[in-house]
């Protein structure tokens, strides 16, 4: 949700800043909060609708286009501070103003590459650095950010990312004027420049250790990226970390490797019994740790479809919610088949 909220936002900047405003007068107001609310609910009914045809995905939230509004509002001021307009209600906005805003703006949803092809990128923004007397000092690759702002400078994967997109511009461009990377953050409208020397050497790095090969990439189980990771089914390191100790099962949200004892697909009720690893290969054996769950809407639609497939194997189940010694499971949950990949079925 908060990646279909970002791209509705995003799209909704590159829209307005490709406006077609030819036949307007300059010095019209008023038209840019109605501009900016057809566009964003346009590209909001088309997130959805590629939300709700993805097969794995939560329960769609309408309330949040308020935060995306408030999102798109944050963009535009950013904007206006950085065409030296300063602080302007959006019904003040003149279409002479959208102009001059648009004017700096060199290229929206731009595609990076390296001469190689190997090293790529998407860039929100590339705008011109003005100075106070409104004349270009350099370039501004900023990217647009929905989420949580920093407290107080960019994490490091971000900044990679923002020099990432810096550097290949810079290798695109030799004859480039000064660079800078910057995270705009719209939630509450704060720039983030990213600093530091270049990372491409080591993004080739990377590149070469991703060439693809029969054996899997080595995991890095932990808490934060498996907290968040949406490949456990198909994984088995997370279940044997469990089972070390290296992950813990978490408080109040568990994810599991079970089989099914019982299951009634009219209430929802269920009891399974969870299926410890054995070795790291993805064999898995009976235990006598049973628990009951209640599970409804999308957890429930997805066990009874698994059932009704003949699935007979394990089963992952995401993010159960554990309430005392039974577990509830709905739209926030996934059921699917356990299924580890262990090594690539192409050689
Ligand atoms: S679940 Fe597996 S693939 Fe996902 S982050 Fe953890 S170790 Fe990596």
């Amino acid at each position: 949700m908060p990646a279909a909220m970002g791209t509705a936002v995003h799209n909704s900047v590159e829209d307005l800043c490709n406006l077609d405003l030819s036949s307007k007068d300059g010095d019209e107001t008023g038209w840019l909060p109605p501009t900016a609310k057809a566009v964003l609910d346009r590209h909001w009914i088309a997130e959805r609708d590629t939300f709700l045809a993805t097969p794995r995905h939560p329960r769609w939230k309408d309330e949040m286009i308020t935060k995306a509004h408030d999102g798109l509002v944050g963009a535009l001021n950013i904007l206006f501070s950085k065409s030296n307009i300063g602080k302007v209600a959006l019904s003040e906005v003149t279409v002479e103003q959208w102009r001059s805003v648009q004017s700096i703006v060199l290229a929206n949803e731009g595609t990076l590459k390296s001469e190689d092809g190997r090293l790529m990128g998407r860039l929100d923004l590339l705008v011109a650095d003005m100075d106070e007397n409104g004349i270009s000092k350099g370039w501004i690759v900023a990217d647009l950010k929905t989420g949580n702002p920093p407290k107080q400078k960019l994490n490091e994967k971000v900044s990679r990312q923002l020099r990432f997109y810096r550097d290949l511009l810079k290798e695109n461009n030799p004859d480039h004027p000064p660079v800078h990377a910057e995270g705009w953050y719209s939630s509450n409208q704060t720039i983030h420049r990213a600093e530091g020397p270049s990372v491409l050497a080591d993004a080739l790095e990377a590149w070469e250790g991703m060439r693809p090969s029969p054996t899997p990439l080595e995991s890095t189980p932990g808490e934060m990226q498996c907290g968040f990771c949406e490949w456990k089914a198909w994984c088995p390191s997370w279940w044997v970390a469990r089972r070390d100790g290296l992950l813990s099962p978490g408080a109040m949200f568990r994810d599991e490797v079970v089989s099914t004892i019982r299951f009634d697909p009219e209430s929802g009720a269920a009891l399974f019994q969870r299926m410890p690893p054995v070795g790291v290969d993805g064999e898995l054996a009976a235990s006598d740790h049973r628990f009951g769950a209640i599970l409804r809407d999308q957890a429930l639609t997805q066990m009874q479809e698994l059932i009704e497939s003949g699935h007979e194997g394990p089963i992952f189940l995401g993010s159960a919610r554990v309430d005392g010694k039974i577990v509830h499971m709905g739209d926030w949950c996934e059921v699917l088949p356990w299924t580890p990949l262990l090594k690539s079925i192409r050689e």
